[in-house]
């Protein structure tokens, strides 16, 4: 037992779904040939979370708390998990037991077999809607056909890790606006995947709405792609094209002045939309580089349980 495997768990306002997760996922811990830490990131929970989680670490010292001071997001809160586990394998996991625990020694194998990244692709995901199916699978399209990264379209935030590449994820991405699971793909190492079927939930509901999946989608186009960037030299040279061509087109038919009065006001319309469009993009992207600038801290700790004293964790 001289080897520890770090369960990262975000939990945000689970208070049905912790006890239940912790049962299952206990059991499979307490089997395996490893010793585990549990590292539930309580990311500002407003309902009975924390209380339910300071009684698991009352009588578990391997259950060990960092609690925000708001809420900060499901990445932040991964983040900090990352930071804050010491384990010679790292696994991510959500608190509502759609990632199944008994996946955890098949991960761990992996682990041994020498893979450093382990990403859990979904086969099925049963609780997820139509809309969110659909708009996953064309977020990865063009995610995928406008930066130069794979992204697994069906990977999900369930995933395990070396401490070497836990630690290179620790260290060197510190970005403020982040997308983990694209890092995760895109380090490198020995990298395998496992496929699994995501459960229902087994209580609560879900936290992420289309609105924020939606934001969180831009973001992280924005951040693995500079192409978005660049369109504007396309839609000039397009304007351009168009321009020439209407020229030609009017030399040809040698038609007045006072007639073309529609194909002027479309070409005004369409040329002013092009235009917003593309200082939008780029406002977008300045909007990243500023919140990089300000150099914020991805989230605040209040407090923490059962970690060892004197031992700097976090950033
Ligand atoms: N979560 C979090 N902070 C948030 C939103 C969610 O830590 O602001 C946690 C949540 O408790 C769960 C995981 O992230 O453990 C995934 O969230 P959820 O199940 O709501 O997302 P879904 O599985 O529906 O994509
Ligand atoms: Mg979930």
């Amino acid at each position: 037992m001289d080897r520890k495997v770090s369960v990262v768990v975000s939990v945000y306002n689970e208070e049905k779904a912790l006890k239940e997760f912790y049962r299952e996922t206990g059991k499979v811990l307490a089997g395996l040939d490893w010793d585990y830490e549990l590292v539930f990131v309580n990311d500002g929970s407003s309902d009975g979370s924390l209380e339910i989680l300071e009684e698991l670490a009352e009588e578990n010292p391997k259950v060990k708390i960092v609690s925000f001071s708001r809420n900060f997001g499901h990445e932040a809160a991964m983040i900090a998990g990352l930071d804050y586990s010491r384990g010679d394998a790292v696994i991510c996991m959500d608190a509502d037991l759609q990632h199944p625990p008994e996946y955890i020694p098949k991960i761990l194998e992996k682990i041994e077999e020498g893979y450093h990244v382990i990403t859990m692709v979904r086969t099925h995901n049963r609780t997820a809607g139509l809309i969110k199916n659909i708009t996953s699978a064309g977020f990865y399209w063009v995610i995928n056909h406008i930066s130069d990264v794979h992204l697994e379209p069906n990977a999900s935030d369930f995933f395990g890790l070396s401490s070497h590449a836990a630690e290179i994820l620790r260290k060197s991405y510190r970005e403020k606006v982040r997308f983990l699971r694209g890092y995760v793909q895109n380090i490198g190492f020995a990298r395998t995947h496992i496929e699994y079927e995501a459960r229902a939930r087994v209580a609560g509901e879900s936290k992420y709405s289309l609105k924020k999946l939606f934001v969180f989608s831009v973001n992280t186009i924005l951040c693995f792609s500079n192409m978005p960037l660049k369109l504007g030299i396309y839609a000039g040279i397009f304007s351009g094209l168009l321009g020439v061509a209407v020229m030609v087109y009017t030399i040809l038919t040698r038609r007045g002045a006072p007639s073309g009065y529609a194909t002027i006001v479309v070409l005004i319309c369409f040329m002013f939309a092009m235009m917003f469009f593309l200082i939008g993009i780029i406002g977008e992207y300045i909007a990243i580089l500023f919140t990089e600038l300000k150099d914020r801290p991805v989230y605040i700790v209040d407090e923490t349980r059962n970690f060892e004293e004197g031992e700097q964790r976090g950033e």
